[in-house]
């Protein structure tokens, strides 16, 4: 497998550099969703609110479950979220509208070492820091930690329910083990070896 430098999800993942790129579409990216301010109505109704660590940014969310939840292994998400794993839960863009903040974020996009935006791009609170998610060119990533119920003792089983994932995906890169039954894959789910909880081959 070659340097992880994108991010794994497919229509996430690293631009192929003979694409064109659809310039005008992305310069135009503050008049979409997720960014695009939009009135209750359009939203639909609230899921989920979350929020950046300062507070600076916060979204919500019309969808209750994810389309997929997932957890990353691979050295690209270690290195960029300081941590064993990302937790990652996909959504249509349009299931997400920032309620505060929207042009308070940073951008980065791994794959073409740039803070412009440009997709797929890591999205973060400009002040703080904290990841906001991941935009890919027709999903975005969130990460379930950000949302106020993992906070609140009422909501929190409904809140683990609703992400639990789906499969490990580059759990060949892992930095432990997690013996919970699910799918392993050792790179992008379906396109992998699967592997058992130890990360033997099966
Ligand atoms: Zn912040
Ligand atoms: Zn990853």
């Amino acid at each position: 497998m070659a340097q992880y430098r994108g991010s794994p999800l497919p229509g996430v993942g690293a631009t192929n550099p003979s694409q064109t790129k659809s310039k005008s579409n992305e310069d135009n990216w503050t008049k979409r969703p997720p960014y695009s301010i939009c009135s209750p109505e359009e939203v639909g109704p609230v899921k989920w609110r979350g929020t950046c660590q300062c507070g600076q940014v916060t979204y919500q969310l019309s969808r209750d479950r994810p389309l997929k939840a997932k957890f990353c292994h691979c050295r690209g998400c270690q290195v960029m979220h300081g941590a064993p794993f990302q937790w990652a839960a996909i959504f249509h863009k349009s299931d997400l509208a920032f309620t505060r903040g929207a042009e308070g974020l940073s951008f980065y996009s791994s794959s073409q070492a740039t803070r412009k935006y440009t997709l797929p791009t890591k999205v973060y609170c400009s002040f703080c820091r904290t990841p906001i998610m991941d935009e890919g060119r027709n999903v975005c990533l969130l990460f379930p930690q950000a949302l106020e119920s993992a906070d609140d003792d009422e909501n929190r089983t409904h809140w683990r329910e609703a992400f639990e994932i789906d499969c490990h995906i580059f759990y060949g890169q892992r930095v432990l083990e997690i013996p919970d039954g699910k799918p392993k894959w050792s790179g992008l789910d379906g396109q992998s070896d699967l592997l058992d909880d130890d990360g033997q081959k099966k």
